[in-house]
């Protein structure tokens, strides 16, 4: 039988090697098919050039302009030689410099006409372009791909490699999408869909072309993420039925909100129901997650089960344990901590209490997962601020039980329609209630010009018994100047700004010891100003606090400054955070108005969303999830839910896709989850 030639090796194609090859792999790129979904990041749109005159600096274009000059090569050192070409369209001219590409410099001809792609720099009266695509004359498609590269590959090798691998295709043969479905959502066929996206004929073309890629990519994804979801319905013996929580509810100190309530009822159905709790708890920082947490292992604990709660840090570690333990040890429920700090003989005490069912908590960090911690029946897994650990992770302590029921919590709330997609193995309970009393803290922007009288507020604040966080940015690169900085800013506070207030500081050189000793005694009221560089330990409780000022807060992202602002505003008391920010720029100025404006987790997150995207906003693979090269989730919000409809219906009559139609999305989602190998579904 004929090969498949989309299955052939990479070296296939002309002009690639072992070592072109090796470039492509850094890609994830192996073979023809693999080469042909590696998309254009973005296009270089040939047909409308721009006279010099009108290129205004700091701005990418396209340029049409005749060499007139060309000087020597300069070497500027060893490895780094320098082309510079002068060029004119009788606007203006224009220097451009090619940097140690001789063979480059000497393909311009004085004389001739060029089109140059580039960033143009300098000023109005002397416009320069560093390293510019240059294309002699448009042929054919008048929108050039510009493809992601690595060291050792160039556009244009990767674009004719491309034109190569594009001859492979045959119509019919490659589609994965059943004709039924292009029908009924109008999407293209494949072979026109990889012609378009590569070197679309016109811009309509290629918007077609990239619907029908992301649309397919939505697809794949929801119907992976689903077969996750049905994956994990395997039966679980950890039965929980009809606890009694009423001396849990009767030995809070408040009532709890309706939304808690919600929360650890649908908890309580999971326990209940034979199959294994795999639920997301969504909700804003300080809507009070740890107590659904707490009432759930306390359920757990009176049906003779042992749960564990994992924290990212060894500070909130120690907080949970401290809140959990109060609570739950005059009910009976033994709790122990598990932190790196710990001595031995501590560890293995704890250990111990574990092992033999002494203990029906545990509270820790990373050292839970360690082999020798092991549990006499464990029931119920939580882990907090999930963003900061891996699905890997997750599963690493669900191990330690058979089939345990696994709460996430996680502050970084998420658009509810994109929560369900991007969790699609969990099922989401959100917390979209405060408790009550809780006022919004109330946020200002400012200026330079204002610090002297936001430092006049906050020393009012620390005067009437309160607390403030002083928040700096990490600036350098370096972390000795990082600290330097911090260091100078810390003797200015005690200084200048706020003289005569004790003034503790906590960055990330710190020994785990130091910073835990600072925030005790920042906690217990023993400092009165807390500076911090690293964000402040999230989920940090400390509710005398009522004031922050953050530095810099251009350099935080949206989502971020929400974390940070939730610090405050948890006692009583009025609280008020200031965002100090000199940089002018209008996107900066409309972010920080959000802030102002707004103190709901879900609207930032939206609005951080839309500013970020989603693969700054999510940081890569954290969430378990594999990485979309086409689909937009942020901006491609129809094209997702129809994807989804498509993929509940496809799933309700062919729940493992074996039918032979779906052969080809199943070979679809087998790929899109090769990145995600503890997933099961490559
Ligand atoms: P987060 O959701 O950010 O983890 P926490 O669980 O740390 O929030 O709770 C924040 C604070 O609110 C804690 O001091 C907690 O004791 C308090 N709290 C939780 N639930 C309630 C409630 N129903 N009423 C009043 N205070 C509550
Ligand atoms: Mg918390």
């Amino acid at each position: 039988m004929e090969r498949d030639p989309l299955k052939q090796d990479i070296c296939y194609l002309k002009g690639v090697g072992e070592k072109r090859a090796a470039c492509y792999a850094r890609l994830g790129i192996t073979d023809v098919y693999s080469l042909l979904r590696h998309y254009p990041r973005d296009y270089i749109d040939y047909s409308n050039p721009v006279s010099i005159m009108e290129a205004s600096p700091g701005e990418t274009w396209v340029i049409r302009a005749r060499v007139f000059k060309k000087g020597r090569e300069q070497r500027i050192r060893k490895g780094l030689s320098v082309f510079k070409i002068f060029v004119t369209d009788d606007t203006a001219d224009m220097t451009v410099t090619i940097f140690n590409s001789r063979f480059a410099a000497e393909a311009l001809k004085e004389g001739e006409s060029y089109l140059f792609y580039g960033k143009v720099t300098g000023n109005l009266l002397r416009r320069e372009m560093n390293s510019p695509q240059v294309l002699r004359e448009v042929r054919g498609a008048v929108m050039q791909p510009v493809y992601p590269l690595t060291d050792g590959l160039t556009n244009k090798t990767v674009s004719s490699n491309m034109e190569q691998a594009l001859t492979f295709l045959k119509d019919g043969r490659n589609d994965y999408l059943p004709v039924d479905i292009r029908e009924s959502y109008h999407l293209c066929g494949i072979v026109e869909a990889l012609h378009n996206i590569h070197f679309p004929s016109s811009l309509a073309a290629q918007q077609a072309a990239k619907r029908r890629l992301a649309f397919e990519e939505f697809l794949t994804l929801q119907l992976g993420m689903s077969q996750l979801k049905l994956r994990n319905r395997k039966s679980t013996s950890v039965l929980i039925s009809q606890p009694d929580l009423s001396p849990f509810f009767s030995s809070l100190p408040f009532e709890l909100t309706n939304a808690q309530k919600r929360c650890i009822e649908e908890g309580l159905g999971d326990f209940e129901s034979g199959v294994p709790m795999n639920r997301l708890l969504q909700g804003d920082v300080g809507s009070g997650k740890t107590m659904v947490a707490a009432a759930l292992a306390y359920a757990a604990f009176s049906a003779g089960y042992q749960s564990v709660l994992m924290a990212p840090t060894e500070i909130l570690a120690k907080q949970h344990y401290k809140t959990l333990s109060e609570l739950l040890e005059p009910l009976g429920c033994k709790t122990v901590l598990l932190v790196g700090s710990m001595t031995a003989k501590q560890k293995a005490g704890a250990r111990e209490a574990l092992a033999s069912g002494g203990a029906f908590l545990a509270v820790g960090t990373h050292a839970l997962l360690q082999q020798s911690t092991e549990f006499q029946n464990l029931g119920f897994v939580v882990t907090d601020e999930q963003h900061r650990f891996g699905v890997a992770q997750r599963t690493r302590l669900a191990e330690k039980g058979e089939r345990p029921h696994i709460l996430v919590m996680s502050a970084t709330p998420i658009p509810r329609t994109l929560a369900l997609i991007i969790y699609g193995d969990l099922d989401v309970s959100v917390l979209d209630e405060l408790p009550k009393g809780r006022k919004p803290v109330e946020t200002y922007h400012i200026g330079e010009s204002k610090r002297e009288r936001a430092y006049g507020f906050i020393a009012k604040q620390l005067d009437k018994g309160r607390q403030a966080f002083l928040i700096c940015p990490l600036i350098e690169e370096n972390e000795e100047l990082q600290l330097a900085s911090v260091e100078e800013y810390c003797k200015k506070v005690e200084k200048v700004y706020l003289p005569g207030y004790t003034v503790g500081i906590l960055h990330g050189k710190q020994k785990p010891a130091e910073k835990q000793k600072v925030m005790e005694d920042f906690a217990a009221g023993r400092l009165q100003v807390l500076i911090s560089t690293t964000v402040v330990e999230v989920g940090i409780d400390v509710p005398n606090a009522s004031v922050m000022l953050i530095e810099n807060a251009e350099r935080f992202g949206l989502s971020q400054l929400h974390q940070l602002r939730g610090r405050v505003g948890r006692g009583a008391e009025q609280s008020a955070c200031i965002l100090v920010s000199s940089h002018r720029g209008e996107e900066n100025r409309r972010r920080l108005e959000v802030m102002c404006r707004t103190s709901d987790g879900f609207v930032i997150a939206e609005e951080d969303l839309k500013l970020r995207g989603p693969g700054d906003f999510f940081g890569e693979r954290q969430h378990g999830l594999p990485k979309l090269k086409i689909a937009d989730m942020v901006q491609d919000t129809r094209l997702l839910s129809e994807a989804r409809g498509l993929a509940e219906e496809l799933l309700a009559e062919d729940p493992q896709l074996t039918s032979p139609k779906h052969r080809g999305l199943r070979v679809l989602v087998r790929e899109l989850f090769r990145q995600i190998p503890e997933s099961g579904l490559h």
